[in-house]
């Protein structure tokens, strides 16, 4: 049986991996579909505290992996399957087998929210993407107009990545205003190959008979005017949802999925534990993800300890 096994290698579960081996609880990291979480697919990461040059994303996750199993942490490929904790101990099914642990440290993070448009789906990996780290050098996109969607600091870092391979980039977004902060908007709007599409929403990817993407359909939400922006990729940066799926209906979750602690990082299942995105609609950094997932490794220890008197 396992003392600690911890779902996700974001900031958050390697954090938690890092605190749990140094306490000689020889954690068992599962890594999931993502290795490294969503970091990986950035580029330089420019507000973690000790990098005043700022690191690359995957560099960062690499590093902190390394740290963790510096101290005896196995970090495994796996995807769960299932998680049964109405056992005791709880029982995990990972790539049909089963292992049983003390506690159990949730960090499976979250995934790219998407528009859910007539098109994105047919044409994903044919010009739809959701990350412009891992697909703007492709050479579609090269020398051709862009599309990305959103207003948060993801849209501003993809458009102004995309500004490196693109003709020009459109920078498509609901509202008049950026939510993104304020250094990454006023960057943004500077650049003066991305060209911002306010009050507009995309209602439709073409061309699905084509096979590639040609362009996009736009509505304006204030005049309700339809047009078609021609481009030849569409990255979708409109946020995320928690990979909290797994949990439904056994653990503590928001309306919009995000799990609830009862108090600190605890569940309201006794040994389980929670840190980072999945937890956190809030804050969601890489900072602040690796403090949760700290919080949660304490959290779990003490609980081993209470096992143990
Ligand atoms: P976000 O801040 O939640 O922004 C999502 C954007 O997408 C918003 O502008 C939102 O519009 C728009 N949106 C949501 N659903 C939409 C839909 N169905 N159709 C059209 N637009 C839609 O997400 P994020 O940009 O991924 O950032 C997530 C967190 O990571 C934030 O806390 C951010 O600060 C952080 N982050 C930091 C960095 C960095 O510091 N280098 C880089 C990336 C991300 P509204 O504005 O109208 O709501």
């Amino acid at each position: 049986m396992e003392k600690v096994v911890i779902i996700g290698t974001g900031c958050a579960g390697l954090t938690a991996a890092i605190y749990t081996a140094r306490a000689n609880l020889t954690p068992l990291v599962l890594t999931g579909v993502m290795p490294g979480g969503l970091l990986t697919t950035t580029s330089t990461v420019e507000n973690f505290p000790g990098f005043p040059e700022g690191i690359d994303g995957y560099e960062l996750m690499t590093r902190m992996q390394a740290q963790a199993e510096r101290f005896g942490a196995r970090v495994q490929f796996a995807s769960v399957e299932s998680v049964h904790l109405d056992e005791k101990p709880i029982r995990l099914v990972i790539d049909g087998q089963s292992i049983t642990t003390q506690t159990l440290i949730i960090a499976t993070g979250a995934g790219h929210r998407h528009l859910d448009v007539p098109g994105e789906h047919e044409l994903e990996k044919k010009g739809v993407t959701y990350c412009a780290t891992c697909d703007g050098a492709l050479p579609p996109f090269r020398n051709q107009p862009l599309v990305v969607v959103g207003g948060g600091d993801s849209a501003c870092e993809e458009a102004t990545y995309l500004t490196r391979f693109a003709s020009k980039v459109y920078l498509v977004h609901r509202r008049d205003s950026l939510r993104a902060s304020r250094i990454m908007a006023e960057r943004t709007l500077a650049n003066p190959k991305i060209e911002p599409v306010w009050d507009s929403v995309v209602t439709e990817v073409l061309d699905v008979a084509a096979g590639k993407v040609t362009g996009v359909r736009l509505r304006n939400l204030k005049t309700g005017t339809e047009s078609v922006l021609p481009c030849a990729g569409l990255f979708v940066a409109v946020g995320h949802v928690p990979n909290t799926q797994l949990f439904k209906g056994v653990l503590d979750m928001d309306e919009n999925g995000y799990l609830r602690p009862t108090e600190g990082t605890a569940m309201n299942v006794p040994g389980v534990f929670t840190a980072g995105d999945c937890a956190d609609h809030v804050y969601r950094q890489a900072i602040t993800a690796a403090g949760m997932g700290c919080s949660a490794a304490i959290d779990a220890e003490r609980h081993l300890a209470g096992l143990q008197q």
